[in-house]
């Protein structure tokens, strides 16, 4: 096989990594997609080739894969078996890159050290998204690492949309509104400069629906307003975060409900959203598919909360020319796209149903003055890209001899 790059993903339970080739003229072609999950419980790896065939399908025992290390030991035995080779280069998803890292970056101990400072700021993702790098630094110094972090592609946003109203100090040390799923926006952006260049260069709000959701003002391809903040948790209602949330709750929660700092953020982050709002599910296809009003109410709670934020990301823009939408929900609910456009008809958005109906590209008819999209994101192959752009720069050899 050529040479490949290596993207990782990790999580607190979960590794998922892409593996992907490098051809000719620098064109990168997915060769495996595949998760480690279940560490600590029940570990099992599954990675299918890019036609989507199972090439391994592997579970162990509790012990022998207790923690992350033994993990990454057997991803990297597979790898080695099905590849015969390392990668040149593995590109990491980190999720907080702070104020200062506004591009991704050539990961050294000391950039490690830089990045620990952002754990309380994302607790449940920083923390493991470092975990892999600090391993493979250890073991394979050599190994040209890059970390794309998902907040970068927001770092360009107007100084009015970095504060939140408080004292300039602690602005200062930190407390801004940074935005997320950066990587996800800078892949819709370029992708619509191939699919709709009229349209990518004008104003653009892109939803993008996950488990995490949460939405961005695009002008010229530049982000300038997104409906996360200081952490994750802000903006949209979520599987099982709430978003935007008066403060006022949080301090209710610990000095009525005596619910600790700890307690707190794990009520916020896990017990929240559609699942604590409709006492179901987080999962949007088992909300759609239950007959229960509690299922229903989130789901119009959900909806209605996008289609406001679409309005205030309409006004950060003065304008929107179109309307995106990407991720599980967003690419395959076509009752979701719905309910939100048809709160949206006062902007001039109309939906073609059976293009709604079937994901197709373009959702709008023609006469629509906002034209609506669905594009499938691709976070991996946006961090495979820029680990590659890393690579080409020299910066594996300059990496080297600095090592050596
Ligand atoms: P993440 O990468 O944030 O974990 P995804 O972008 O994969 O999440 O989105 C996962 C969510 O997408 C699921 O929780 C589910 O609610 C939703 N989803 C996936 N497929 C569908 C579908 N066909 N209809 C409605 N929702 C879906």
């Amino acid at each position: 096989m050529s040479e490949t790059i290596l993207v990782v993903n990790a999580g607190s339970s979960s590794i998922k990594f892409q593996l992907f080739a490098v051809e000719s003229s620098n064109r990168l072609a997915r060769r495996l997609k595949g998760q480690i999950d279940g560490i600590g419980t029940r570990p099992r790896l599954v990675a299918k080739d890019a036609k989507g065939a199972c090439v391994v399908d592997q579970s162990w025992s509790t012990s022998d894969v207790a923690e992350l290390p033994d993990a990454l030991n057997q991803l990297v035995l597979f790898l080695r078996n099905y590849v015969g080779r390392l990668p040149v280069a593995i590109g990491h998803r980190v999720v907080h890159g702070g104020s200062g890292f506004s591009a991704p970056t050539v990961v050294t101990s000391s950039v490690v050290q830089q990045l620990e400072r952002f754990i309380p700021l994302a607790p449940l993702h920083q923390p493991n998204n470092l975990a892999p790098i600090r391993i493979v630094l250890e073991r394979q110094p050599q190994l040209l690492q890059v970390a794309c972090f998902d907040t970068a592609f927001h770092r360009g946003h107007p100084d009015v949309a970095d504060r939140y109203a408080i004292p300039e100090t602690l602005y200062a040390e930190g407390v801004r509104r940074y935005g997320f799923h950066g990587l996800s926006y800078e892949y819709i952006a370029e992708k619509l400069r191939e699919i709709a260049p009229e349209i990518a260069g004008g104003r653009v709000v892109v939803a993008h629906l996950g488990s995490g959701a949460s939405m961005c003002a695009l002008a010229a391809g530049k982000s300038i307003e997104s409906s996360m903040g200081f952490t994750a948790l802000d903006g949209l209602p979520m599987g099982t975060r709430p978003g935007q949330l008066d403060a006022g709750v949080v301090l209710y929660l610990m000095s009525e409900k005596g619910m600790s700092a700890k307690e707190t953020e794990h009520f916020l982050y896990h017990d929240c959203g559609l699942k604590g709002l409709s006492g179901i599910s987080n999962d949007v296809r088992e909300l759609l598919a239950s007959s229960d009003p509690r299922a229903k109410l989130a789901l119009d709670v959900f909806t209605y909360r996008i289609a406001l934020f679409a309005g205030m990301l309409t006004a950060a823009l003065g304008g929107i020319d179109s309307l995106v939408f990407t991720a599980g929900i967003g690419e395959n609910a076509p009752l979701i796209r719905r309910a939100v456009v048809e709160r949206l008809a006062w902007l001039g958005i109309e939906l073609s149903d059976e293009a709604n109906e079937k994901s197709q590209t373009r959702i709008s008819p023609e006469r629509s003055r906002v034209a609506c999209y669905v594009i499938p994101t691709d976070e991996e192959l946006m961090i495979a890209r820029h680990t590659l752009q890393i690579l080409r720069e020299n910066h594996s050899v300059e990496f080297k001899e600095k090592r050596a």
